[in-house]
């Protein structure tokens, strides 16, 4: 913990998702500013006249106070800052909340390390769901970004083979390579994937500007359609590439 020095601390969270855990307890996964993701344990939160149950929920940007267990983090203390609560009612909106939730909750690990930009994203992300902007926006916007944040910004300026300034016309995109591969050296490597110069360039705006700048666009269903599975491929592909690594398995099971 970077607080060690202190047997209780405060912390700004959201709850990433919680299990049972003895009797009445239970167990939170947490992104928080302060330590990155983390999981503490919240006592007697399952009993019905618990005072900190609702506080806990899924979704929730909470302020915790915690204290140091033998081996685990207690929560002592949960005040909620925003429960996102139209995120509850609506059957779309929460699955799309819970995308979010669970796309930083399978890239991160617990770190205990500070990251003010990725909790910043997150609880910013909740809120533009929550105020109902276009989700399809909100979701694409939060993948660009959180590719940044976790070190994996894809080159969608320079070919990711050659390095020659991509052209205005339609490209082919490689998940290995993490970027944009020029329709020259496309005729010559295997899985690639099509991206139109359209969609490129909706890619390109998200990751050069701020949300306000970017909420301007307006891209045609078929570029959504494209943008989303060409994200959801890449992220995919990352993602079984992390976990077959050595490296990031140790760091899991730490
Ligand atoms: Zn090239």
């Amino acid at each position: 913990m970077p607080e060690t020095k202190f047997r209780s601390f405060r912390v700004d969270a959201v709850v990433l998702r919680h299990s049972d855990y003895g009797e009445a307890d239970r167990l939170l996964t947490l992104y928080t500013r302060q330590l990155g993701k983390a999981r503490a344990i919240a006592k007697g939160a399952r009993k019905i006249a618990s005072r900190k149950a609702g506080h806990i929920e899924p979704f929730t940007h909470v302020r915790l106070q915690l204290a140091k267990g033998r081996d685990t983090l207690i929560v002592t203390q949960a005040d909620t800052v925003d429960a996102y609560l139209p995120l509850r009612d609506d059957l779309i909106l929460t699955s799309q909340a819970s995308y979010v939730l669970e796309l930083l909750d399978r890239f991160t690990y617990e770190d205990e390390t500070e990251n003010s930009a990725i909790f910043r994203l997150l609880t910013d992300t909740l809120s533009r769901l929550a105020s109902q902007l276009d989700p399809w926006l909100v979701i694409r916007y939060y993948e660009i970004r959180l590719l940044d944040h976790l070190g994996f910004r894809p080159q969608l300026f320079e070919c990711a083979n050659c390095g020659r300034e991509v052209k205005p016309e339609d490209q082919f995109f490689s998940f290995s390579a993490g970027g944009v591969i020029c329709p020259r050296c496309g005729q010559g490597l295997r899985h690639l994937h099509n991206v139109s110069v359209e969609t490129l360039k909706y890619l390109r705006h998200f990751q050069r500007s701020s949300y306000a700048e970017a909420s301007r666009a307006r891209p045609s269903p078929e570029v959504q359609k494209e943008a989303e599975s060409l994200m959801q491929g890449y992220f995919t592909y990352l993602l079984e590439r992390e976990l077959n690594t050595p490296g990031f398995l140790k760091k899991i099971r730490e």
